[in-house]
């Protein structure tokens, strides 16, 4: 941490400050300058409170230089995190492709689609059985009903599942019939249910708050890892921007930045990041060619009949052409898929 003074602070400002580090066992270095002083602090900064030296009379200014997360930074894990689930895997080199309905319907749907998407490559089945709806109206999912319609398709078809939970009494249930635990964007700051997933011994998918910046999405999976769960991939679909062409603003730029700062796999969800079915080829072969460690994307049989997001779901022939471009990308990045 870095505090610099104020012009006209003077002695007695500068020893408060002094003491205040001394006291928490770590060491100041004060540089007296001609016009002001500046402290560096030497040490693991991580646990002191900015705020409280920002409030200290005398004192302009105070910057970290750590981040606040550890257990997500390269700097403590430097080659990337392998994340597996049944027999998928994704990061360090591996792609994975997470693909299926927004929401379990019933179970031939379900069924159907999971043969329908493995069949041309998908590696991961989606599918919310629990489903965080703008509207208290709309569908809101099968609930496990959903969660056992998505494990006789696992059985079927040998895909490991991905689902969300929404709340922290449902992490045991969720996490019974479910190989990856998905966090929506509208949860990733639910701290309970982060705790919750952590302790939790399933991988955990953690989609990007709609408004989160990248230090906050970090810090979010600060709290999984923390807990003792190791298993966490991040996933970029979309924030809210003024842009109203598309449904939210692809991010992808965070992947490159995600890979910069952690060794956790991120993948792309061009489905809820675009809305639109015509942009969902290019935007994820652009995240692919950004680095990304796979996709997200919503597929249906039928994708008019989708009880949920049909505006921007694919269907399976598109799908097939989706994972043909994904292929080239793949081999050109020297990727597995
Ligand atoms: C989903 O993937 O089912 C979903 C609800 O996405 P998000 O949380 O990104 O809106
Ligand atoms: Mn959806």
């Amino acid at each position: 941490m870095i505090i610099t003074m104020k012009k006209g602070a003077n002695e007695a400002d500068i020893q408060h400050v002094i003491d205040r580090v001394n006291g928490v066992g770590l060491e100041p270095r004060p540089l007296y300058g001609i016009e002001r002083t500046v402290i560096a602090i030497i040490g693991d900064e991580r646990t002191l409170d900015v705020e409280a030296f920002q409030a200290m009379h005398g004192v302009e200014d105070v910057k970290r230089v750590l981040a606040q997360y550890k257990l997500v930074s390269r700097e403590t894990k430097a080659e990337d995190t392998l994340v597996t689930a049944g027999a998928a895997s994704v990061g360090n080199g591996t792609l994975c492709v997470m693909a299926g309905p927004c929401a379990v319907e019933s179970r031939d749907q379900i069924v159907e689609i999971a043969h329908a998407v493995k069949d041309v490559g998908a590696t991961v089945l989606r599918g919310g059985a629990f489903k965080p709806r703008s509207s208290p109206y709309s569908f809101n999912g099968l609930g496990e009903k959903g969660l056992v319609y998505l494990a006789q398709a696992r059985e079927a078809t040998g895909l490991p599942v991905v689902t969300e939970v929404m709340t922290p009494a449902l992490v045991p249930l969720v996490a019974e019939y479910a190989d990856i635990l998905q966090i929506g964007a509208r949860n990733m700051q639910n701290y309970d249910l982060l705790r919750a997933v952590g302790q939790a011994r399933r991988p955990v998918l953690l989609k990007r708050g709609m408004s989160a910046t990248l230090e906050e999405f970090l810090m979010s999976a600060e709290y999984v890892m923390k807990e003792g769960n190791p298993d966490v991939i991040l996933c970029e679909r979309g924030i809210r921007t003024f842009n109203d062409y598309t449904r939210n603003t692809l991010d992808l730029c965070v992947v490159p930045a995600v890979k910069q700062l952690s060794h956790l796999p991120i993948i792309v969800d061009p489905s809820h990041g675009t809305g639109r079915p015509e942009y969902i080829i290019p935007m994820s072969k652009a995240a692919i060619a950004a680095g990304a460690d796979g996709i997200m994307v919503e597929v249906h049989t039928d994708p008019e009949r989708s009880v949920s997001d049909a505006a921007q779901t694919i269907t399976v022939e598109h799908f097939s052409r989706l994972m043909g471009g994904l292929r080239h990308i793949a081999q050109y990045e020297g990727k597995r898929l």
